[in-house]
């Protein structure tokens, strides 16, 4: 063995001892709250997914999406038939419909089943896809968020999506992931692609 070699096996020999004793330390066992913001592309695949993850392990799921695009979603088509409950916002994209109060009426709708799925002891996990933008425009009101959180059953996790997510929200999430911009194919004129953009 060359003397780099042996230096190498010496630190990743202490970075498993770490890694090792900060397993054996999270002793913790309850339901997470995750927040996916950020400006990339990513953040509601990334909710799907965890979604389909716990779906593979037999466990109940729901999902709110706050913004619908016109167009049907493919991961609806999908989870629905693995017995996920959708609840879906009644209006476009929330730029296009331009009418606060008509987007307040629809919100709240959603927003109520939201309530219903974060009280049901049922649910292991419940996505909120988009949700992020509810608090930004005063559709729903934050702390009655925070109240439905922090009283939720104590396994189910839930996962919140969306752009510039509220410090509230992120200061009390455990887990928070900011999906960073590179590029987006978009700016290439590049047009948005079923399987890959919804
Ligand atoms: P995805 O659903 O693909 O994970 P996302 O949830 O991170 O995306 P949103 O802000 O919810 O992103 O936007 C949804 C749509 O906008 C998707 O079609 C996505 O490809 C597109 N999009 C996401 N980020 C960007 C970006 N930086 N520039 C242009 N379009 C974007
Ligand atoms: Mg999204």
């Amino acid at each position: 063995m060359t003397q780099n070699q042996g230096r190498h096996q010496q630190r990743q020999q202490k970075l498993k001892q770490q890694v090792d004793q900060r397993i054996e330390q999270a002793q913790q066992e309850r339901g997470l709250l995750l927040v996916i913001t950020g400006n990339g592309k990513g953040k509601s695949t990334s909710g799907f997914g965890t979604v389909a993850r716990a779906v593979g392990h037999g466990f109940q799921c729901g999902v709110a999406q706050f913004i619908k695009g016109t167009w049907d979603n493919g991961e609806r088509n999908l989870l629905e038939q693995h017995g996920v409950q959708f609840h879906v916002m009644a209006t476009g994209f929330t730029w296009e419909t331009q009418n606060k109060q008509a987007d307040t009426h629809a919100a709240q709708l959603v927003w109520k089943e939201c309530q219903r799925m974060l009280q049901d002891p049922n649910l292991d996990l419940v996505l909120l896809d988009e949700m992020t933008y509810m608090v930004t425009y005063g559709y729903i009101d934050l702390q009655q968020i925070v109240s439905a959180l922090e009283n939720r059953p104590s396994h189910q996790s839930v996962v919140i999506t969306g752009r510039a997510a509220h410090r509230t929200l992120t200061d009390m999430a455990d887990t928070v992931s900011e999906v960073k911009n590179i590029k987006h194919a978009f700016d290439s004129g590049l047009k948005a692609r079923k399987g890959i953009d919804w």
